[in-house]
């Protein structure tokens, strides 16, 4: 077999069936030779290593994740009606209902098409296609209204969001999403992911923060899931690149932030999100997916500087 067959081989059969596919190999090549038990050993660790990096280097190219182009995700908090102690800042994070339902109708009547991760990963780290005008819908911190109000408004377009749980909020109190709601929302086609144990920082995390934090929240959603969590935020859109390969190593395929520039050395764990505030209408929100959206500095508009932007036609 030529080295080029078996990097195909390697790519199709992803890297969980590496040391299979190796032995399988080894095997055959050993059995051929007449040579001692010590060399089949370094024989087979020699193939074992080359192989890995070949496949690595092949899944995960960061320069070509890097100039792709970016596909507008959104981040949602809570959403309700401001309260009179609300201030400016929380309301980057509180959207009104009505508001909200003004994006997604927007988003809907101008075509865009939810996706999920498992797409968005593909389309980075292999240029697989994604549908027009692509865009994610996340939503952060387990907030009640996240299930009582953006879960219908999504069903009513066909759309899909992803759910990114602080694990301490779950049934924490009438604001917040239960078990059952989560797991539903589960069952009807959106992604649950991790969005740590209580929210701590994740650049603060010493070594003894990141099972508990990271580790044990995640598989206790995918119990409650029956699915596995292969995908992560960062409390307060704040990572470390000191911290990534730590966080690769608990199994998550891609992490989001939020609009800082990405890591270069590894732009999918820190992929980008901007947040969808509670002040933007239809039309700002339109203005800034379409003019900053993916550029190295976000240049987010206020309302005021959307005005003269045409508003998007509604069908
Ligand atoms: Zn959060």
């Amino acid at each position: 077999m030529s080295w080029q067959k078996a990097r195909r081989w390697i790519k199709f059969y992803g890297s969980k069936s590496q040391f299979n596919l190796v032995t399988k190999f080894s095997a055959i090549f050993i059995s051929a030779k007449p040579i001692t038990s010590v060399a089949k050993y370094l024989i087979a660790l020699a193939l074992f290593y080359s192989l890995s990096y070949a496949s690595q280097a092949q899944t995960i190219n960061s320069a070509e994740v890097l100039s792709r182009k970016q596909v507008p995700i959104l981040c949602y908090h809570q959403i309700r009606d401001w309260r009179k102690s609300d201030k400016k800042v929380d309301k980057d994070y509180i959207i009104p209902p009505a508001t909200f339902k003004a994006h997604i109708k927007m988003l809907a009547d101008s075509g865009y098409h939810t996706i999920l991760p498992d797409q968005l990963f593909d389309y980075l780290t292999k240029g697989t296609p994604l549908p027009a005008k692509p865009v994610m819908l996340t939503f952060d911190d387990t907030d009640g209204d996240q299930f009582t109000v953006a879960r219908s408004e999504l069903m009513k377009y066909g759309f899909k969001g992803v759910y990114f749980i602080v694990f301490t909020n779950i049934n924490k109190n009438k604001y917040y999403m239960t078990r059952a709601q989560i797991r539903q929302l589960s069952d009807e086609g959106n992604v649950i992911a991790c969005h740590t144990q209580d929210h701590t920082n994740f650049k603060k995390y010493t070594d003894k923060d990141w099972e508990p934090q990271i580790g044990t929240p995640t598989k206790k959603l995918e119990r409650l899931t029956g699915k596995p969590v292969n995908y992560f935020a960062f409390p307060f859109g704040e990572w470390s690149s000191a911290g990534l390969p730590k966080l690769r190593s608990y199994g998550f395929k891609a992490a989001f932030q939020l609009s800082l520039p990405r890591d270069h050395n590894d732009p999918l764990m820190t992929i980008r999100r901007i947040l969808s505030c509670g002040y933007w209408t239809a039309e700002t929100l339109d203005y800034n997916i379409k003019h900053d959206f993916g550029r190295a500095q976000l240049r987010l508009v206020s309302n005021a500087k959307a005005k003269p932007e045409p508003a998007p036609v509604v069908k």
